[in-house]
């Protein structure tokens, strides 16, 4: 009997100790995970407000370490995950993904039934839709007082690089970035010729890897061409 009791003890004690320290994570992670919510929130709203978009989103943090970020289509939710989050190193990077969900979301509100059937279009279309969030996305940075050469920042970092990009719903990473790229250079050049992320490494390794694509870029600028470049 007196063993049992021993051993119910023990387990109280285990037990007990399990819960407390379970609620102390609880207690800190929560903690940081406010902190990290409320930075997402104001980013995005503050990207919201600046750009006058008068369609509702709101912004939540997923507690995964996967990476990824998305929006919604039918609730307006942009959501973006920790795992996504910890690779991103400054406001302005944040803004980069934010502002290319907030496109998307401004998309979904498009169209008969309140944009009940905005999906389809993605689907039947997604890298227009893709190239037009990424362009309006450097706009809602630009207008939001961000910098947007850390949306190329973001793609050199994150995405990976596949071989082909006709069966996949995003375009080729050397190809966003580049039409990107091309975007800043024409609208936005301040940002190029002044640039402080000249010396980011994310943005060198662009530099490096993208040289062949510039270079078809600039022998359009010399020519005068209206021809899309098709990059590589
Ligand atoms: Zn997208």
């Amino acid at each position: 009997m007196k063993k049992l009791l021993y051993i119910l003890t023990a387990i109280c004690l285990f037990i007990n100790n399990l819960a407390c320290s379970a609620s102390t994570s609880i207690l800190f992670d929560s903690n940081q995970m406010n902190k990290n919510q409320s930075y997402v929130s104001t980013v995005g709203f503050h990207l919201l407000n600046s750009n006058g978009i008068e369609k509702r989103a709101v912004f939540f943090l997923d507690n995964s370490n996967k990476i990824n970020a998305y929006s919604a289509n039918s609730s307006r939710e942009i959501v973006i995950t920790w795992g996504m989050l910890s690779l991103l190193s400054s406001p302005d990077e944040l803004a980069a993904v934010l502002s290319h969900e907030i496109s998307h979301t401004v998309d979904s509100y498009n169209g008969i039934f309140r944009g009940f059937f905005s999906h389809f279009n993605y689907v039947l279309s997604p890298h227009k839709y893709e190239y037009k969030a990424d362009k309006r996305a450097v706009d809602y940075m630009v207008n939001a007082g961000y910098n947007p050469v850390a949306m190329i920042i973001v793609m050199n970092k994150i995405f990976p690089q596949g071989r082909y990009d006709f069966w996949s719903h995003h375009p080729l990473s050397t190809r966003r970035m580049m039409e990107v790229y091309e975007y800043i250079y024409k609208k936005y050049p301040e940002y190029l010729v002044n640039n402080p992320y000249k010396k980011n490494i994310y943005y060198q390794n662009f530099l490096l890897t993208s040289k062949e694509n510039r270079e078809k870029f600039q022998e359009k600028i010399k020519s005068d061409s209206k021809k899309k470049v098709k990059y590589k």
